[in-house]
């Protein structure tokens, strides 16, 4: 046995290192990739992840697996949780930890405007499962408070929130959450990773991560997890992961590892990079407005310094003409690729028409329609600041702009 650091590793050892181990028979110093769907135990031992006795090596990989269970321990040890449980998506963590954890007749209190498969499911699918939904701006505490039922048991905080960039204060929410009884806290914070943000020191219960952003970070795995109490985690795999099935294949965590040893040297970069598109951008006379919590003119800029060490790579900006400007970056940007999804080293744009996502995803009306459209207007380019040379970025936009 090592001797254990005499200190806590810093996060830039911790993402290459923990989780991680050299394989005790070859001396492999990187992950293996194990795809072994079966697992010889040494012992007589239990027949089902329900029954598996004191037994605690692998049995079988939709209960747990060694390349997962390294990029598990490694997400666990950067979020400063006891646990970790991975998924195929993203979408299957978040469905995963909805049902996993509430039941008929529960009422769950969710950002107005999130991630749109998050907000198509708690708005389509949660109701007919029986479970009560109130989107709410979760930006204001008291709008929060307002929406608390006696049945409220998950408050679900995107911040900062796809696509407009509003953040939510998770330490106010989650002290609000406490005095009322709310049994979980849940923070999707795909867009800060834990390079900027960890929820779990600020209050929440729970931190969920598309792996397919930027802890990934290079656009060619899916994957989901959540983070948590050790006996939570431990409850989501039984019920969420092996009864459920969405687990995340050994391939992309193995992948995901790889990307994620990066994570602080790849954030650090991404805000370097997006600080310099933003400015750019902000002073452009053909954009109308730029929202990234690193610029002084985000409206939340003071909430952004307090909670976010780094402030990603992640930005929203708004241009006359949207439609007619999302046409010629699909014929003629260089750069940056006019695709969905973010967080790659590769730069992604993608035009988002209020209208468009009111009807597919937010369904926003009155008051909460208006509080989108003062930050979104017809509509918002959703950019993904990649890891190229700002320079190249900016004439990229510039030629298209
Ligand atoms: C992409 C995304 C998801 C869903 O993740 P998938 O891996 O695509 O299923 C959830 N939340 C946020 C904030 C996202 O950006």
């Amino acid at each position: 046995m090592r001797n254990p650091p005499s200190k806590p590793w810093g996060v830039k050892t911790r993402a290459i290192h923990a989780g991680e181990h050299v394989d005790p028979v070859t001396r492999a110093s990187s992950p293996n990739l194990v795809m072994s769907v079966t697992f010889a135990p040494e012992e007589v031992a239990g027949f089902s992840a329900r029954n598996r006795g004191d037994y605690e090596g692998f049995l079988y990989a939709r209960v747990s697996n060694p390349t997962v269970k390294q990029l598990e321990d490694k997400l666990a040890a950067l979020e400063g949780a006891e646990a970790c449980q991975c998924f195929a998506s993203g979408m299957a963590a978040s469905m995963g930890l909805i049902v996993g954890r509430l039941s008929m007749g529960d009422h769950l209190i969710i950002s107005e405007a999130n991630y749109v498969g998050t907000a198509e499911l708690v708005r389509d699918s949660l109701p007919r499962l029986g479970l009560e939904v109130s989107p709410v701006d979760t930006s204001d505490p008291a709008a929060v408070a307002a929406a608390i039922r006696p049945n409220t048991k998950m408050l679900w905080i995107e911040t900062p929130a796809n696509p407009i960039m509003r953040l939510s204060d998770i330490a106010a929410l989650s002290k609000l959450a406490r005095e009322h009884g709310i049994r979980d806290v849940v923070v999707d914070s795909t867009f800060a990773t834990p390079i900027a943000t960890r929820p779990l020191e600020l209050g929440a219960d729970f931190v969920l991560h598309s792996l397919t952003k930027y802890i990934g970070g290079h656009g060619d795995a899916l994957g989901g997890a959540v983070v948590g109490r050790k006996e939570d985690i431990a409850a989501l795999n039984l019920e969420s992961a092996v009864h459920y099935g969405g687990v995340l294949s050994p391939f992309n965590a193995w992948l995901i590892l790889r990307g994620a040893a990066t994570l602080p040297i790849r954030m650090k970069a991404h805000e370097e990079t997006a600080m310099r598109v933003a400015q750019f951008l902000e002073t452009h006379p053909r954009v109308k407005r730029v929202f990234y919590p690193g610029l002084p003119s985000h409206p939340q800029h003071e909430l952004a310094k307090r909670q976010m060490a780094n402030f990603s790579g992640m930005l929203t900006f708004t241009a006359d003409d949207g439609p007619a400007l999302a046409r010629r970056m699909v014929e003629k940007l260089n750069v940056v690729h006019y695709a969905v999804s973010l967080g790659h080293h590769r730069s992604l744009v993608y035009w988002i028409p209020t209208d468009a996502i009111m009807r597919s995803s937010f369904r926003l009306e009155g008051e909460a329609l208006a509080r989108y459209r003062a930050y979104a207007g017809d509509g918002v380019f959703r950019f993904s600041v990649g890891l190229e040379d700002a320079d190249d970025i900016c004439a990229d936009l510039d030629q298209v702009l």
